[in-house]
This record gives C-alpha cells, sequence and structure tokens, in this order.
C-alpha cells in the first residue's frame, strides 16, 4: 500500500477545495485495511475515511490519515421469481451499481440514479431522491468496528435510518467503516415511483406512457442533469442543508405571515422546503466572494470561481442560516459533513 504524505486532497471532494491531507492512501481490500488500522504509526493520528468526498467540506488541512475506500465488487442471489438480494462492495461508485442494477432489470434502485459518490456511504445519511430513499431496499450491511477491528453486520433496524440519517451519523459516527451493503430488489413486477418531483412531465417530454424502471432512471437522470450543477464543472456538494421539520404550533405561526409557504405533513411534524426558506431571504443566485448559492437551486452551495476556500463555504452558508433564522425563525441544519 502507498502511503502519500502532504496530499492534496482538491481531486477528492466535491466542492474542489484545495486542502491536504498529512497522510493519504487508497484501500483496495479488507485485509489491506486492518493492517493499516493495526500499524502503531497510524494509529496516533485522526482518521477519515473518503468515498467520493461529494458530501464533505473540508474547512482545513487534515492533519492525520485520509483512506479513500476502493473495495470493488458486485455479487448478486436470486432469492425467487420477484426477488434477488444484491451486494455491492463500498468502493463502487453509487450510479454505476444503480446502472449495473437496471442492466439487469432488478428495480428498486432507479429514482436514484445520478447521486454521486460511493455504495458504501449510502447508509450514512441513508440517500434520497425522487421519493425514493435507500431504506426501502436496504437490507444490511457489514461494517468493520475501529475499536475491535472485527467485521460486524448491521440489520435495517441497527442502522435506524431518518430522513438523510442513520446510526452512522450519530451515536456510531467515527465507530464504524462501511465494508458492502446489501439490497433486496424486485425482478418482476416494479414498483413505479413517479408521483414525485418533474418525472411525470419528463416520462411525457419522452414520449413514454408505461414506463419500465430503465425509462424512469433516464427521467430521474435528465431532471437532475437540467437542474443540479454538475461538481465537474462547478465546485459543490448537491444540497447544503436538510429540509426542515417544525412543529405544527411553529409551522400555524410563520404560515400567518407566509400563507403560500409550501409545506408537506411528517407525522407530527411539518416539512418546509429548504430552499424555498432561502430564496425568500433573497440568497438565490447570490455570490460573496468565491461562493454562491446557485441560480437554480438555492439548496446547493457552489465554489463559483473554482478558488473558494472551506471556510469561505462554511461561512456563507452561516449567514444562510443566520438570515432564515432571522426572518422565519426557523433554523437550518447542514446536511454536508463538516471536516
Ligand atoms: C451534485 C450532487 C447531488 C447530490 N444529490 C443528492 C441526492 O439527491 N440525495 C442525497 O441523499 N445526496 C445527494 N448528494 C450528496 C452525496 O452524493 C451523498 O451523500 C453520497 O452518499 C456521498 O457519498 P460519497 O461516497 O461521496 O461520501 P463522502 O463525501 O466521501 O463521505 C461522506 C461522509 O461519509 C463518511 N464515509 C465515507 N465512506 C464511508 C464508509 N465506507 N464508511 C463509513 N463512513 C464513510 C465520510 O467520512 C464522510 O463523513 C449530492 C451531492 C452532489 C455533489
Amino acid at each position: 500500500m502507498n502511503i502519500q504524505e502532504n496530499y492534496s486532497l482538491k481531486k477528492q471532494n466535491t466542492f474542489g477545495v484545495d486542502v491536504s491531507a498529512k497522510y493519504f492512501a487508497e484501500v483496495t481490500s479488507l485485509d489491506e485495511l486492518t493492517q493499516i488500522l493495526r500499524n502503531t504509526s497510524v494509529q496516533k493520528f485522526k482518521l477519515l475515511f473518503l468515498g467520493g468526498g461529494s458530501n464533505v467540506l473540508f474547512t482545513q488541512d487534515f492533519e492525520g490519515v485520509v483512506l479513500q475506500l476502493n473495495l470493488k465488487g458486485i455479487s448478486e442471489k436470486i432469492l425467487n421469481e420477484d426477488e434477488v438480494l444484491v451486494t455491492s462492495k463500498a468502493g463502487e461508485n453509487w450510479h454505476e451499481f444503480v446502472q449495473f442494477c437496471l442492466g439487469q432489470n432488478y428495480g428498486g434502485l432507479e429514482n436514484l440514479s445520478l447521486i454521486p459518490g460511493n455504495v458504501g456511504t449510502s447508509p450514512m445519511q441513508n440517500i434520497g431522491a425522487y421519493g425514493t430513499e435507500i431504506k426501502d431496499t436496504f437490507v444490511s450491511c457489514k461494517v468493520l468496528n475501529l475499536e475491535t477491528l472485527v467485521v460486524e453486520e448491521f440489520n435495517h433496524e441497527k442502522c435506524d435510518f431518518g430522513y438523510r440519517e442513520s446510526i452512522f451519523k450519530r451515536e456510531g459516527k467515527g465507530k464504524y467503516v462501511i465494508l458492502e451493503v446489501t439490497f433486496k430488489l424486485t425482478r418482476k413486477d416494479h414498483l413505479i415511483k413517479t408521483e414525485y418531483g418533474a418525472i411525470q412531465s419528463e416520462l411525457k417530454n419522452l414520449g413514454v406512457e408505461n414506463p419500465t424502471i430503465q425509462e424512469v432512471s433516464k427521467a430521474v437522470i435528465n431532471i437532475r442533469q437540467s437542474k443540479l450543477p454538475d461538481p465537474k464543472v462547478i465546485g459543490n456538494a448537491g444540497s447544503f442543508f436538510k429540509n426542515p421539520s417544525i412543529p405544527m404550533e411553529q409551522f400555524l405561526e410563520v404560515q400567518k405571515r407566509y400563507p403560500e409557504m409550501p409545506h408537506y405533513p411528517n407525522g407530527n411534524l411539518v416539512k418546509v422546503p429548504a430552499g424555498w426558506l432561502i430564496e425568500q431571504c433573497g440568497w438565490k443566485g447570490k455570490q460573496i466572494g468565491n461562493v454562491a448559492s446557485h441560480e437554480l437551486q438555492s439548496l446547493v452551495i457552489v465554489n463559483k470561481t473554482g478558488l473558494a476556500s472551506g471556510k469561505e463555504v462554511f461561512d456563507f452558508s452561516t449567514m444562510i442560516i443566520e438570515s432564515v433564522k432571522e426572518k422565519f425563525g426557523i433554523e437550518l441544519e447542514r446536511e454536508v459533513n463538516i471536516i
């Protein structure tokens, strides 16, 4: 294994922030991973695991060891005529994995097409889009316990998924590395979900009436490409904030002042689109220094000039949080992992 010193992470994070790691290595097997974790020189430093770097914001150089997980491989187990278990190692690219499943005509992940990042990171924040989350098809994941270096299996319940949440983002944070993930997918009679977002109108544009899972994927890809900035062109990490859920009383209070506020029921709470709140505060398309809120999607903060530091992006996000709090009394929470 090649451990590199003072390694630039600019290409390892989709924000394109130019920071360095004291040490950096790519890990391609569990053996390599445990070997490096047993190394007493490595144990002196803090550790950071990276997948595709599409949900992190580095605010400073990382004075520790960054390990990029490149474990590869996909396997399948046919359960019956209707269902199949598909297992992917952590380092497989998420979108390529979704396309592999669609190529086999396995249904369940099509609405999650084109989400950046790796399969191993998908349970971290229970990735979701267009009415689907991975928790809908997730069966289990294998993780390495960083304290004991023993491989453990986490079932659905143990992962305790929530909206952009799981045990790995809360009490399990920094304690486990996800090594592989297993999904249960359909082989026929797929559940087609087109009611969310602009999928139906995009399918109409494509001239499709009774969509296949492959056509749903195509529609999702088209919508995402037209709405979201491509990190290869302009640095970003997708939605920077979560959509807040607020108590009914608070919602009714705010609604008196803003009757047009979009909202959705969420159990006892009411979910409000963070993008709408940010836009109402005048941030859409606004640029300060090297950082801006994206002109088509205010929830996305972009490295507009390509020269932004992580600190600048972070400060920009703080200004947004403060102005939303002042105008609506609602506290936005960052979705992106701040390092
Ligand atoms: C343009 C764009 C659009 C996006 N759209 C969506 C969307 O629609 N829905 C959505 O949910 N997300 C979206 N995201 C966010 C991002 O794609 C997901 O959060 C993705 O799962 C991150 O994967 P990654 O491998 O890049 O994670 P990284 O950024 O590499 O890591 C994220 C966090 O997970 C930790 N980590 C990484 N790998 C492991 C592992 N194997 N085990 C334990 N911890 C690990 C890291 O230390 C870090 O804290 C978008 C991002 C971009 C740039």
